[in-house]
């Protein structure tokens, strides 16, 4: 059996309803997130964190596209208060470089070095938002070798645009990642 690693991305207070940044309804995978964090398959359970410093380039005052979201150590850059902890192993915090967007998990190296060293073979990528950190950070793991797959049933889109997160989705598939829902896989 290939050994296996949950990666949840910012399931964040920012990123949930009354939040900075609120991806609609991202709260209601709260509870599938803890079970999928409960299986035993998963060898390895991470959740990463947005963490950015209060001049990030992704916030409008510095002319990016998002409004401030998720500054380190504020409130809004807590993971929720839903998300069960006891079934974390380790938070990985990315979108610190004030320079990058800081879509991607991997752009820490702490995350494809906890991986390696646990001699991960599959990710599993659930979390927010499907078109943006959910879709750079899969992709990512696919161009570093691993097999990926994304859960719909624990991820929510911001869809800026409709569709975005369908598209993302496919562009996914595309790639090589599994797309399941709830433990099916859609075609
Ligand atoms: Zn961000």
């Amino acid at each position: 059996m290939a050994r296996e690693a949950l990666v949840i991305v910012d399931f964040q207070n920012d990123f949930t309803p009354g939040g900075a940044l609120a991806v609609p309804r991202g709260d209601e995978i709260a509870d599938r997130l803890n079970e999928l964090a409960g299986e035993s398959r998963f060898d390895l359970v991470i959740a990463t964190r947005d963490w950015h410093p209060s001049d990030h380039s992704s916030f409008r005052e510095q002319g990016g596209p998002w409004p401030r979201h998720c500054v380190q150590g504020t409130p809004g850059a807590k993971l929720h208060p839903r998300l069960d902890r006891s079934r974390i192993d380790a938070v990985i915090d990315k979108g610190q470089d004030p320079a990058t967007e800081g879509y991607s998990a991997f752009e820490n190296p702490e995350l494809e070095q906890l991986l390696r060293e646990r001699g991960i073979e599959r990710v599993t990528v659930v979390g927010l938002a499907t078109d943006y950190c959910v879709k750079n950070t899969a992709l990512d793991a696919l161009r570093r070798g691993f097999e990926v797959e994304v859960d719909t049933s624990a991820t929510r889109g911001v869809d800026v645009q409709p569709g975005d997160s369908e598209r993302a989705l496919e562009e996914l598939r595309r790639s090589g990642a599994k797309i399941v829902a709830g433990g099916a896989r859609v075609p």
